[in-house]
């Protein structure tokens, strides 16, 4: 018994070193994958920011080409503010993207295509522009209709000297129509910060974003609770430091919010470009191996219970066995003497009205056999005796061999008295006409001693001496026969 039970520990010792291991690398593995899905996704984030700084630079400077080109033409004129002058720039406002022209003059007086007059000696656009650069203002909002608008200004030259600014201004919305969203299915925004974190511009589905012009970016995230204050430093110091960079903004009270964001010098001004999208969205094209690890995770515990399943039936099924064959006596198969006691017992205690027949059969000069013929051949009568048992009882009879030439037989629910001992008379029959090749054809006779149940007893040592006297008996009356105990 301590043997079997230290089978089944050795088995789920096994078992359970097997699946921590499995359970181990596969949590590896899967935290691995996420990391990688994480460094990817971070990695699209940053070179999708990239892209946008590209794309927006690149048609500033297409808008740049075209001043340019009429800067040339105001240049050619003998007259700055020449009636040609002027119809282009009328003709700039309504023909092109940009809302408002306007050529200035050297000391900042600005003269609008709608007629307007208006000195910007002060703005620093005007400023750069007259130095001969090509400037970008931050948004500045009109005195003349109150829009918002950023301006391109550059510098008109004649002769090599710069002879007035020409500029043309942007409603920031048509800024932020530069910008542009369609990765990662629409989701997400963008926006044009300067380095302190003032909007410039952003567009984007109005679902993700709850930010506006006038406000501050870093306010703005600061008033989300990040999990990481230190994150949003670093942020502030690449702003600062004008360096690119992707990190993901956590919220302590929901992980499901948490966001990239991603951002990289415009190369105008100080503006950093931003790019801010649900982590949940960036990742969403991997979703495939969420669902592929659930089915990795399924298939992983349904083995494992097949294989525990397996290996407690294949314990069971070799411990079945063992108790099997401990029980059986090698040379005929039928039940040794301990466990022959201990079923025929276990049925008169647990069936005590059950009527049964106790016999015992003992081979008759069997010692002659062996003296005759020889041990092995004696051994092969008894296995065949046994054989005829078999054949002859019921297959819940008990069938057990307790002796050398001795076989004890409990006959179950026997229906009469008569009835049992015409079977057993039967059986000395069969017996007798068993041809045995090994004998020369020789035959051998049993003689049988029968106790009934209950009334020669309720347990086997009662009916084993009761049944004994019997066969005593039976052997006295000349054996090949039976005799049954009638009492004492
Ligand atoms: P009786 O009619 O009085 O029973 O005479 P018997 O010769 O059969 O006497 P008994 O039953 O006392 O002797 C049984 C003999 O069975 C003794 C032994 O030589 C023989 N024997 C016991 N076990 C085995 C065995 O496993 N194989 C063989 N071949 N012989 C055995
Ligand atoms: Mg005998």
């Amino acid at each position: 018994m301590k043997k079997k039970l230290n089978h089944a520990f050795n088995y789920i010792t096994a078992i359970l070193i097997f699946i921590c291991a499995m359970t181990v690398s596969l949590s590896i593995f899967l935290v691995k994958v996420q990391n990688s899905i994480d460094t990817n996704s971070q990695n699209i984030m940053t070179s999708t920011v990239s892209h946008q700084s590209n794309h927006v630079l690149s048609i500033l400077q297409i808008h740049y080409g075209f001043l340019n080109s009429i800067a040339d033409k105001m240049g050619k004129s003998s007259e700055l503010l020449s009636d040609e002058n002027m119809e282009l720039l009328v003709s700039m406002a309504e023909n092109t993207d940009f809302e408002r022209t306007a050529l200035i003059e050297t000391d900042g007086t600005a003269h609008y295509d709608n007629g307007a007059e208006k000195n910007v000696a002060q703005r620093r656009y005007f400023q750069e522009a007259i130095q001969g650069n090509e400037t970008l203002s931050d948004p500045l909002e009109s005195s003349v209709d109150k829009e918002t608008r950023v301006i391109l200004g550059i510098p008109v030259y004649q002769n090599g000297n710069v002879i007035a600014v020409l500029g043309g201004s942007y409603n920031v919305t048509a800024l932020s129509r530069m910008l542009f969203n369609d990765v990662f299915d629409n989701s997400g925004y963008s926006l044009i910060v300067n380095q302190n974190g003032e909007i410039i511009a952003y567009d984007g589905d109005p679902a993700y974003h709850k930010i506006t012009y006038g406000d501050n970016f870093f306010k703005f995230y600061e008033r989300k609770n990040l999990l990481s204050n230190a994150t949003l430093q670093n942020v502030r110091q690449d702003f600062q430091n004008g360096t690119n960079g992707t990190v993901k903004l956590r919220t302590a009270s929901d992980s499901a919010t948490a966001q990239y964001l991603s951002y990289t010098r415009l190369g105008m001004n100080d503006w950093m470009i931003c790019y801010v999208i649900p982590v949940a969205d960036a990742q969403e094209s991997y979703d495939f191996i969420k669902t592929d690890e659930s089915i990795l995770l399924g298939v992983f515990l349904i083995l494992v219970l097949l294989l525990v399943f397996y290996i407690i039936r294949a314990n069971r099924k070799q411990n079945e066995e063992l108790i099997r064959t401990a029980e059986l006596d090698g040379l005929t198969g039928a039940y040794n003497k301990r466990a022959t006691e201990a079923h025929i017992n276990k049925i008169l205690t647990q069936m005590p009205d059950e009527k049964g027949t106790f016999v015992i059969l003992d081979v008759d000069k069997f010692k002659d056999v062996n003296d005759r013929y020889g041990h092995a051949v004696g051994d092969t009568v008894l296995h065949e005796l046994a054989k005829t048992f078999f054949r002859h009882f019921r297959k819940d009879d008990i069938i057990g061999r307790i002796g050398g030439d001795e076989f004890v037989i409990y006959m179950r629910n026997t229906e009469s008295k008569e009835i049992a001992s015409a079977r057993v008379k039967k059986l000395i029959e069969n017996v007798r006409s068993l041809p045995f090749e090994e004998m020369k054809r020789n035959h051998v006779t049993i003689s049988v001693g029968i106790a009934f149940v209950p009334e020669a007893g309720n347990c086997y040592m009662d009916l084993y001496k009761n049944a004994d006297t019997a066969l005593y008996e039976a052997k006295q009356n000349g054996r090949d026969g039976y005799h049954v105990y009638m009492g004492t």
